[in-house]
Formats: C-alpha cells, sequence, structure tokens
C-alpha cells in the first residue's frame, strides 16, 4: 500500500479524563486504523512510567502495543513520523514540558494524539493538559466507572497517603471515583 500524503495542515488530539477511563485503549484504536491507511505512527511513552514493559504501551486490561520509550518531550520531533502522526501515551508524565514538542509537530503537520490524566489526586489541573487543552482541535475527555457508587468517573483517587504529583502505580494505589465521592488527601497542598 502507498503511504498517505501527509497533511499539509497539522491537527492536535486530545484524550484525557481519569486513570482508568480507557484512555489507552482508544489511542491504541486509532494507531491501529492510522497505519491500516498507510500512515507512519510514531508511538511514544514515557520512560519514568515503569508499570509497563519499555518497549510497549499498556492498557489496564493488559493489550500492548510497540512504542519508543523516551526521556525527554522533545524526542517526539525526531523520525518519520514527524511530520505524518506521533501518538504520545501518559503524557501527564511530561509536564508542561510536551507542549511545544507537540505544537511544533501540528506546525510541521503532523497529526498529533495526546493522551493522559488532566487532573491530579488532588483534583487539579495537570500539565501538560491545561495548556494543551486551549490549543487542541479536539479535545475528548473520557469517563470510566466510580469504583463506589457505580457512576460515571470523573477523578483519580490515590488510596495511599504519598506527595508528588507523580506517583507511579496500578490499581493497588488508585481508583476511579466520581466527584461526589472523590476525597482529595487533607493537609497542604504542595
Ligand atoms: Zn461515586
Amino acid at each position: 500500500m502507498t503511504p498517505a500524503p501527509a497533511p499539509s495542515v497539522g491537527r492536535l488530539e486530545v484524550i484525557c479524563g481519569p486513570m482508568f477511563a480507557g484512555k489507552t485503549t482508544m489511542l491504541m484504536e486509532r494507531i491501529r486504523q492510522a497505519r491500516a491507511a498507510g500512515v507512519v505512527v510514531g508511538v511514544f511513552r514515557p520512560a519514568r512510567d515503569t508499570r509497563s514493559s519499555p518497549a510497549s504501551i499498556m492498557t489496564h486490561s493488559g493489550l500492548s502495543l510497540g512504542a519508543t520509550e523516551i526521556d525527554s518531550a522533545d524526542e517526539v520531533l525526531a523520525g518519520r513520523h514527524a511530520c505524518t502522526m506521533a501518538a504520545i501515551d501518559e503524557a501527564h508524565f511530561f509536564a508542561q514540558a510536551l507542549l511545544e514538542p507537540c505544537l511544533e509537530l501540528r506546525r510541521r503537520g503532523a497529526h498529533v494524539l495526546v493522551a493522559g490524566v488532566d487532573l491530579d489526586h488532588r483534583g487539579r489541573m495537570f500539565e501538560p493538559f491545561a495548556s494543551l487543552i486551549p490549543h487542541a482541535d479536539l479535545v475528548q475527555r473520557l469517563q470510566g466507572t466510580c469504583a463506589r457508587c457505580g457512576r460515571p468517573s470523573t477523578h483519580t483517587q490515590r488510596l495511599v497517603e504519598e506527595e508528588g504529583r507523580i506517583v507511579v502505580g496500578g490499581d493497588d494505589l488508585y481508583e476511579a471515583r466520581c466527584a461526589a465521592c472523590f476525597k482529595p488527601p487533607s493537609g497542604m497542598a504542595p
């Protein structure tokens, strides 16, 4: 199949929401669809996220797809995908540093897909999403199911008392909650 031509105008899409809402699943589906159409897709994940193997992104249900592990947000700018399509999972690990590389990719004509958690364990807006969302062509905020009451989840409840906006863990440390069941940690914000 002949690769699809690069679009002349880039596109920035954000897939955000709490943990356990299907963000990575949606990202994987988009990657599969693009590759089926012949688009070169760069897939990236942060090295700091130690939950899945270095060479893949992984859903909570165990599905995985090959990915490049990167330490720095600037690394998304390298490679053949830079003018076609870039998919970045767990974007909150890169914080504000991911904003400029994403905008630069779009300027080059790339279709940029960014997935990650948009509210931290205190319920505050998480970078890079606070900055990315106003620039996005499309924002999809996904919901899961509140582990307490079954309503749609909008928040991520941290189940252990640890400070720091990034604490790596899965369902051993976090739980999906609706806004009514979400309880931010007591004490002063760091
Ligand atoms: Zn609830």
